[in-house]
């Protein structure tokens, strides 16, 4: 799979687009959604391009998978969301390719809570 270098992460990460930030280490970067789906909505991202989970899970160097990994518990700490800020729970989303519904090719995990988020999945 070929990385797009033009797509909208890859323009926040070089700071040609801004984000509002809400955490950052080596290998991943989170920042909220511009189009938030539940009252807290951060996406989280590897720094590296990776198109998506198949690209990442088979080509990250194991720095990178285990920085971005501690990077999903960081958010959701920070977010108040997590058992370790006393909080009520969320939900990550990862979609990939046509059928996961993904819109932007860098590999995105979408931290998604502040309220109940009732089922899982709705087919629309
Ligand atoms: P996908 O559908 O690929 O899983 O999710 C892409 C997400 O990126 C969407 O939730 C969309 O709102 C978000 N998004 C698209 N463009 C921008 C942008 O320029 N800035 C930010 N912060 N989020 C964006």
């Amino acid at each position: 799979m070929k990385y797009d270098t033009d797509n909208i992460f890859a323009k926040i990460l070089r700071g040609e687009i801004p984000c509002k930030k809400i955490y950052e280490s080596d290998h991943a970067l989170a920042f909220k959604d511009i189009n938030p789906q539940a009252k807290i909505h951060i996406l989280v991202i590897p720094k590296g391009p990776y198109v998506n989970m198949d690209d990442f899970s088979q080509n990250a160097k194991n720095e990178e998978i285990i920085d971005f990994i501690r990077a999903l518990g960081e958010v959701s700490k920070l977010a108040g969301v997590s058992e370790y800020a006393q909080g009520k729970g969320y939900r990550y989303i990862s979609n990939n390719g046509p059928d996961g519904g993904q819109e932007v090719p860098h590999l995105h995990f979408h931290m998604v809570g502040g309220e109940s988020l009732g089922r899982m999945l709705s087919k629309k």
